[in-house]
């Protein structure tokens, strides 16, 4: 084996190597990951094993939806009902999310893709460690810029604080229309955090509010809201 090869072995990326196997220069990882179309994504999150999590994983869990959609919904990373169907958002937080797309007028498939910052679970449903972020965001840059919708909703502090590069608070960074590589962001709770704070819901419903304005209006060409 090359050593570009044994690189991307090492890397998870084995299978990237094979189908390009003879290409001339050697590429880091994050720029074959972002130069990937929808088959080679799909081939190659499987079996990735760029971080501990693919040890203790059942399946790697991709993003599920239209792949054009206007929504982008990003959350965390798969729960123990995730990690089993291989699915997003399947389990109790999958539910209310579904609710509170329901309220809007929106359908988990139908013009929304739904994706999260890690496509494997941390075992016994931990946070993500900064280390398995850095290896997996480039699976979900690619998944964004593929997409290309025009309204990304960070479900939670991990997507948030991910997609924007700050450590700012989910309480600090709602209200506000952000952008992800100049596609509007907008952030709010994670349907598992308003499970256990049933209070909060009325501030995610008027996060959801503001969201579903914010795309009226980039639909419309109308000045997005502040
Ligand atoms: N929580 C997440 O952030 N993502 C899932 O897919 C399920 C639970």
């Amino acid at each position: 084996m090359s050593r570009r090869g044994a690189i991307l072995e090492e890397m998870g990326l084995a299978p990237v190597w094979r189908l390009r196997k003879g290409s001339a220069p050697a590429e880091d990882r994050e720029t074959v990951i972002l130069k990937m179309g929808w088959d080679e994504l799909k081939r190659v999150v499987p079996a990735c094993t760029a971080c501990p999590l693919h040890a203790t994983r059942t399946q790697t869990v991709f993003g599920v939806g239209d792949e054009r959609a206007d929504w982008l919904l990003v959350g965390e990373a798969p729960g123990a009902e995730e990690d089993r169907l291989g699915e997003p958002f399947v389990g109790q937080a999958g539910k209310l999310l579904d609710n509170m797309l329901a309220a809007l007028g929106l359908a988990r498939g139908e013009n929304v893709y739904i994706a999260n910052v890690l496509k494997c679970r941390p075992p016994g449903n931990r946070n993500p460690e900064p280390a398995e972020v850095a290896r997996c965001t480039p699976f979900l840059q690619r998944q964004i810029a593929l997409i290309e919708p025009r309204l990304i909703v960070a479900l939670g502090r991990f997507a948030a604080q991910t997609l924007l590069g700050t450590d700012a608070t989910i309480a600090s960074l709602r209200g506000r229309l952000h952008r992800y590589a100049g596609v509007p962001l907008v952030v709010t709770y994670h349907p598992a955090y308003l499970l256990r704070n049933l209070p909060d819901k009325a501030k995610a419903w008027s996060d959801l509010v503001f969201a579903r304005r914010a795309m009226q209006d980039l639909q419309t060409g109308s000045a997005v809201p502040k």
